[in-house]
């Protein structure tokens, strides 16, 4: 086991109608004026923002409201936000929305408390060394953004899609309600499971073994999710799937699933964020369609961590042969993707690249050959190149 830093101070308020106490919990942060923070308009349709200005207004918190959040954040909005929060004086952004509204309100918070140009962080030319108080009202399980230290915004000047994590951006708290989930797409359920698989397995495939309890939990949590993103597709108003899987999006990203390891192999979610940039996917369905190729692409360099995926998860009886195994394993998974109407290829995403698209997909994520990507493989921009080839 690695040496690890856990830290997880989010205070988490889970449960039906806990939105209510919004207002209480921001008062407890002793602040004056809040940004109540949006995305493009489910929040008003479901009448959860109006909830959520009463519980304010009857705490007694004054407030300012910017909507208009997209998935895959967007620069522009995030300086728009700087720009509102500086001339109302805000000091505590409260996000209400899933995980492109919560890195927006993370990108304001950076900007409001550091020097220079936000995107600086993004590029990592420099560190935030602060960020404003965040609170979260959560509505889709997915990024595990409420608990994680991690924001990820779209540049629209060349389409770049860069993450930054710091410790100062974990939110103060979350209030989970699983039922403001019931209102999501089918396909949004679907893609924000694949999401918190991920974020569970892109940590499960490290070079660490002799991890029983980290391994275990990451085991677990992923047949939490697919068991229950089943359930959801045939019973989206099922209470108990929903908050199965709202639970287990926040767990799957907060660390607990890292204790102890290297910190993973992140090469899935860095190959899916240019297809976020360039092609505007859904987060996690961009995922399904990558990881397949992404690991038969690394198999052989861990078969025996693919095997032992392949017998905890998908039940795969391990034989001799771990490659084997291994593939076996990860054909199952794709079944299963496929079972919840992901794709497991960019044509099922609806996308039909050119040549000329892979190849800047593949300088792109190796930012001009300047970084490789991965641990259990460390790939290069050939690599990439070939990886998004295989997914094509
Ligand atoms: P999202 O982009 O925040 O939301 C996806 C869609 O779901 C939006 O169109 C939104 O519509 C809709 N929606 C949300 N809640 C709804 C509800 N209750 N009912 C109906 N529709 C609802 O989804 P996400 O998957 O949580 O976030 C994806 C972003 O997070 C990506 O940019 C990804 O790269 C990033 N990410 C961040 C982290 C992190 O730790 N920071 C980790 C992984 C991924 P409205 O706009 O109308 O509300
Ligand atoms: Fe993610």
């Amino acid at each position: 086991m690695e040496n690890f830093l856990y830290y997880t101070p989010t205070k988490v308020v889970f449960g039906r109608g806990t939105e209510k106490q919004v207002g209480d919990l921001v008062k407890e942060q002793h602040c004056t004026k809040v940004l109540v923070h949006y995305g493009g308009g489910s929040v008003k349709k479901s009448g959860l923002l109006d909830r959520i200005y009463v519980s304010l207004e009857e705490a007694g918190i004054s407030y300012v409201s910017l909507g208009g959040v997209v998935p895959n954040p967007r620069l522009s909005l995030v300086y728009e936000g700087i720009g509102l929060c500086r001339k109302e004086k805000v000091d505590f952004i409260l996000a209400v929305g899933g995980g492109s509204v919560i890195d927006s309100a993370k990108a304001i918070g950076y900007g409001m408390t550091n020097e220079g140009d936000v995107w600086d962080f993004y590029e990592k030319k420099r560190a935030p060394k602060n960020c404003l108080p965040i609170g979260v009202v959560l509505t889709i399980a997915a990024a595990g953004s409420e608990m994680s230290n991690s924001s990820v915004i779209t540049n629209e000047e060349g389409w770049k899609k860069r993450g930054c994590n710091s410790e100062y951006c974990r939110a103060k708290f979350a209030v989970m309600d699983p039922e403001l989930t019931m209102t999501l797409p089918a396909y949004q359920t679907a893609s924000g499971c694949v999401d918190i698989m991920m974020h569970t397995m892109e940590r499960y495939f490290n070079r660490v073994d002799n991890m029983e309890l980290t391994d275990g939990f990451s085991e677990h949590l992923i047949r939490t999710v697919m068991k229950n993103a089943k359930i959801l597709k045939e019973e989206p108003d099922n209470y108990e799937a929903r908050a199965e899987v709202m639970w287990a999006g926040s767990l799957a990203h907060n660390g607990l699933m890292g204790c102890g390891t290297d910190g993973g192999d992140w090469a899935s979610h860095q190959l899916e964020h240019e297809l976020g940039g360039m092609f505007d996917v859904a987060h996690g369905a961009g995922l399904a369609a990558v990881w397949g190729s992404w690991a038969r692409y690394v198999l052989d360099a861990r078969p025996e961590r693919f095997a032992q995926f392949a017998e905890k998860v998908m039940g795969i009886e391990k034989g001799t042969d771990l490659l084997e195994t291994g593939r076996k394993g990860i054909e199952a998974m794709e079944d299963f993707y496929r079972s919840i109407d992901m794709p497991v290829s960019i044509h099922e995403l609806g996308i039909e690249p050119t040549e000329e698209q892979i190849e800047k997909l593949a300088d792109k994520c190796s930012f001009d050959r300047q970084r490789t990507i991965g641990c259990v493989k460390k790939l290069d921009r050939e690599d990439m190149y070939k990886i998004y080839q295989a997914a094509r």
